[in-house]
């Protein structure tokens, strides 16, 4: 189980509760969730809208997250190219995502919105380049 989140695991008379905590990111309000499952069935606590509990219950179950890192590139204006994932990759993939794309090395040029790792880590997500790269000697 992740340290870095609360969860305490009780049995009491044969039921299962298992609460962790979360802070929620989906507005600047940054409200404390406290997820809690019984039996198999999940509340949510401390959020102060409707999205809160949508974000906890998939915080919970599935956490997912954008990737946006960078790309060694050779000839380009930048020695590294932004990129970002096409949509969300399960948290728990994130590590092996980045150690493929920081062991690739590119060649510019490259456009906004190419492919740069299709399918990564076969997560079903393509992840493309967030700017374009022109050869360096196109502005020598
Ligand atoms: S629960 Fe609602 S108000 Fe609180 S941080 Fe999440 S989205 Fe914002």
């Amino acid at each position: 189980m992740n340290k870095k989140m609360t969860a305490i695991k009780k049995i009491v008379t044969r039921q299962v509760f298992i609460t962790r905590e979360f802070i929620c990111i989906v507005c600047p309000n940054s409200c404390r969730l406290t997820v809690t499952e019984n039996d198999g069935k999940i509340t949510v606590s401390g959020n102060e809208c409707p999205r809160g509990e949508k974000h906890g219950i998939h915080e919970y179950r599935e956490p997912t997250r954008m990737l946006t890192t960078t790309v060694a590139i050779n000839g380009g204006i930048l020695p590294r190219l932004p990129v970002i994932s096409a949509g969300e990759i399960p948290k728990a993939r994130i590590r092996d995502c980045l150690e493929v794309l920081y062991k690739m090395k590119l060649n510019a040029p490259l456009r906004c919105g190419d492919i740069i790792a299709k399918n990564i880590c076969d997560t079903g997500v393509d992840v493309v380049a967030s700017r374009s790269m022109y050869r360096k000697e196109v502005y020598a």
